[in-house]
């Protein structure tokens, strides 16, 4: 709550968590005293009695690193522990598996440099296009062509503190939760668009993680019989008509020139290319058969489009929302918002970050904060 509302006070606390006065005032009194929060008198009310006082996240505190790792670049950020960045860096990167290690330490090193304050590192949150499983290994990253590596020891070599490792789709639905607009929702299905398609469940408060965390792997739900071949083996997945890669060849197989990158996409639809508009619409109607397979089974109150289809949602929505109408169940989809995420177009980066900050306060796993 103070995250989420700086200067707010523990009346306002009490009011909206439930809890009962002395908890919260315990709790807040715990958290003054380790340093992670100030206390600010507000003198300019004009109240009888004692002057109220609200509450914030100490800029002091801590620090948190978030590094994601992509195809073909890494991107770090250091926060304070409200989640605001205080610096950021973006490198290329290669793919290759060997030497990782020694470019998230130096990276994670150069950006804590650049971020011009000191402090303890709360916790260090990495991202991977790919399955993480609980135990720490990353069992396959299709666009990486990573397969078993034992992840987590491996970075663990070289980072000292709090370590979180998880898939890039979880962890941007995470930040989405945490920084963005699924802030006060308890339920969401959330999809992200980038070199492939990922996700997650956000079900009664919590990401929902299956038999070994593995689940949300939404841009792989078959989305046409026999389809085309996707990068993780399999066919007519909903990544193979929806990452950046399928769209660009799809472009290019159609037009005969090359596109490449999704930037490059849209500017062309911007320009009313027909060609590139067709795509497009092509992948929206796509989009809205996977999404309306979701509304049918889970009821979403929302569901959350993040990363590259947030930019280019004047050119999705409308088929996504034609497909949605012919597809989903009129009374269920009557209940459910789409919306399209900013922070993803804006501030991808804050996955790790969200990782780290769940890893240090959350109520299970690791946590390293009271
Ligand atoms: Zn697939």
């Amino acid at each position: 709550m103070i995250r989420v509302e700086p200067q707010i006070s523990q009346r306002d606390i009490v009011a909206k968590t439930g809890f009962d006065k002395s908890t919260v005032s315990s709790i807040v009194s715990r958290f003054f005293e380790l340093g992670l929060i100030v206390r600010n008198r507000n003198t300019s009310e004009n109240r009888p009695g004692r002057p109220s006082e609200s509450l914030s996240i100490s800029p002091n505190a801590g620090l948190l690193v978030g590094v994601q790792i992509e195809a073909q670049a890494i991107a770090f950020v250091v926060t304070g522990l409200d989640g605001i960045p205080l610096a950021t860096r973006q490198q290329s990167f290669d793919g290759q598996i060997k030497g990782l290690e020694n470019i998230v330490e130096n990276g994670i090193a150069l950006t804590l440099s650049d971020c011009g304050r000191g402090g303890p590192i709360l916790g260090v949150g990495v991202s991977f296009p790919g399955l993480v499983s609980t135990e720490g290994v990353l069992l396959h990253a299709p666009v990486l062509n990573w397969h078993d590596i034992p992840i987590f020891e491996l970075l663990r070599a070289k980072i000292s503190g709090p370590l979180f490792l998880g898939n890039d789709g979880k962890a941007a639905a995470m930040a989405e939760h945490m920084f963005g607009i699924c802030i006060n929702e308890d339920d969401f299905i959330y999809l992200f668009s980038g070199s492939g398609v990922g996700g997650a469940l956000f079900l009664e408060g919590r990401m929902y993680l299956g038999a070994n965390g593995l689940a949300g792997e939404l841009g792989h739900m078959k989305v046409v019989p026999q389809g085309r071949l996707c990068s993780c083996g399999a066919s007519g997945c909903l990544s193979a008509y929806l990452s950046e890669p399928a769209l660009t060849e799809e472009i290019r197989s159609i037009t005969g020139q090359p596109v490449f990158s999704f930037r490059e996409v849209l500017r062309r639809a911007d320009r009313a290319d027909s060609a590139v508009l067709d795509v497009l619409e092509n992948a929206g109607q796509v989009l809205g058969s996977a999404i309306s397979s979701l509304i049918n089974i889970f009821n979403p109150p929302l569901v959350t489009l993040g990363g590259d289809m947030s930019r280019a949602e004047a050119f999705l929505r409308p088929a996504l929302e034609r497909t949605l109408r012919r597809l989903a169940h009129p009374s269920i989809l009557a209940n459910t918002r789409i919306n399209f995420s900013e922070l993803s177009a804006l501030k991808p980066y804050l996955g790790g970050v969200a990782l780290a900050l769940d890893g240090v306060t959350g109520l299970d796993g690791a946590h390293v904060l009271p």
